[in-house]
């Protein structure tokens, strides 16, 4: 018999198997890896993620996750810090993922691995074979699958880098329970303290900024931590030896407003926040639980309503956060922003507010 079949094991398509296997619906959850991986992400979970997570069953606190209680904005030399809404938590995805596909296994889903090349209405092709389904969930996050490439559009795309530092006692003091963002002229560093004893570090930046270091990962890092002191001061002195992530053209602000008949659109192949709100990982959970219900109600029939109300709801979100991007991507507007935001912390709070899905 038919059953859904999910594209992509990573937080959507996890949550989305999780919410039908309750209802004794049967998926097919696929992923290309064996193993869930440590994809790049700045690894920082909001409220909003722990309370989604929570009603999934998973206790984030008990995953050694680090407690993230503030903010800490630098650019240039201005510095703000303020206290989050709620308590948030630095945590890596192979932790996060791993948890979530063990909580899928445990409600029942099975989990085949495949490499997924493109999808039809009641189909999904895959390396190995052909799988029928009665709906399709695609959650392939960042990766396109052929046929569905989400547009590019802006001039200067966004790429991301990541690495991680051994946090020594210097930089455990340093950073403690903040979540740090250094802001720069086309991009931001985000700094959280994870599990494993490390130090998260990943960038957002425009590919002018990546071009101007000859394209070198090495270089832009040696290039950013000359012109940023206190950037460089996290960076501590082995980081070169450390493994550099990277990935590329991150269409920011990307939603899927209509799908196809049958195909239900997740996580980054619904809506790509711009990941300086911290709220991705959000939106994907929330995407998932969401296409889930629509299918236990409507079947495959349910998937365009449910693209057209997820799109609204991720709507506010995204925009919000693309209106802090603007600014901290402009070095004399996130000067202004920050002194605005020290002078008046409640404008601030609210601006995280608005960035986070209902
Ligand atoms: C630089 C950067 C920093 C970020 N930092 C944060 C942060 O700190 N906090 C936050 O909340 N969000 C952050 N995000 C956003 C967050 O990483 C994503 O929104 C989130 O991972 C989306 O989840 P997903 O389930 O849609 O996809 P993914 O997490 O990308 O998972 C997709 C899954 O699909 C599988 N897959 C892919 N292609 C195929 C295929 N063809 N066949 C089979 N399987 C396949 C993959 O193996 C993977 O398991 C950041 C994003 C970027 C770019």
């Amino acid at each position: 018999m038919k059953g859904p079949v999910i594209v992509g094991a990573g937080p959507a398509g996890c949550a989305a198997a999780i919410v039908l296997a309750r209802e004794n619906v049967q998926p097919l959850l696929i992923d290309r890896d064996a193993e869930a991986g440590d994809p790049l992400c700045g690894g920082f979970h909001s409220w909003r993620t722990i309370r989604t997570l929570e009603g999934l069953g998973i206790d984030i606190a008990a995953l050694q996750a680090a407690p993230v209680r503030r903010v800490v904005l630098f650019a240039r030399d201005e510095r703000a810090e303020l206290t989050l809404p709620s308590p948030a938590f630095g945590l890596s995805r192979h932790r996060l993922d791993s948890a979530l596909r063990r909580r899928a296994e445990e409600s029942g889903v099975r989990i085949a691995i495949d490499t997924i090349r493109s999808v039809e209405p009641g189909a999904a092709l895959g390396r190995n074979r052909r799988y029928e389904a009665d709906g399709l969930f695609l959650a392939t996050g960042k990766h396109d699958v052929r046929g569905e490439t989400r547009p590019r559009v802006a001039a200067d795309p966004a790429l991301g880098l990541r690495l991680r530092v051994p946090a020594d006692a210097f930089l455990r003091q340093l950073i403690g329970e903040g979540i740090e963002l250094h802001l720069f002229d086309g991009g931001y560093a985000g700094i959280v303290l994870q599990d494993g004893g490390f130090a998260n570090i990943c960038l957002a930046l425009k590919k002018s900024l990546f071009e101007q270091a000859n394209k070198d990962p090495l270089e832009l890092l040696a290039m950013l931590s000359g012109r940023h002191p206190r950037f460089a001061e996290r960076l501590r002195d082995g980081w070169r030896e450390q493994r550099i992530d990277s990935i590329g053209a991150v269409p920011y602000g990307w939603i899927a407003g209509d799908t196809e008949d049958g195909l239900y659109r997740l996580g980054d192949q619904a809506a790509v926040i711009p990941s300086l709100a911290g709220e991705g990982i959000s939106i994907a959970l929330a995407s998932g639980t969401m296409a889930a219900r629509h299918w236990l109600a409507n079947g495959p029939a349910g998937s365009r309503g449910y693209q057209a109300a997820f799109a609204a709801r991720a709507r506010r979100p995204v925009g919000f956060a693309r209106a802090a991007r603007a600014l901290a991507e402009h070095p004399s507007r996130a000067i202004a922003g920050i002194r605005a935001g020290r002078a008046f912390p409640p404008a601030f709070r609210l601006l995280m507010h608005l960035t986070r899905i209902d």
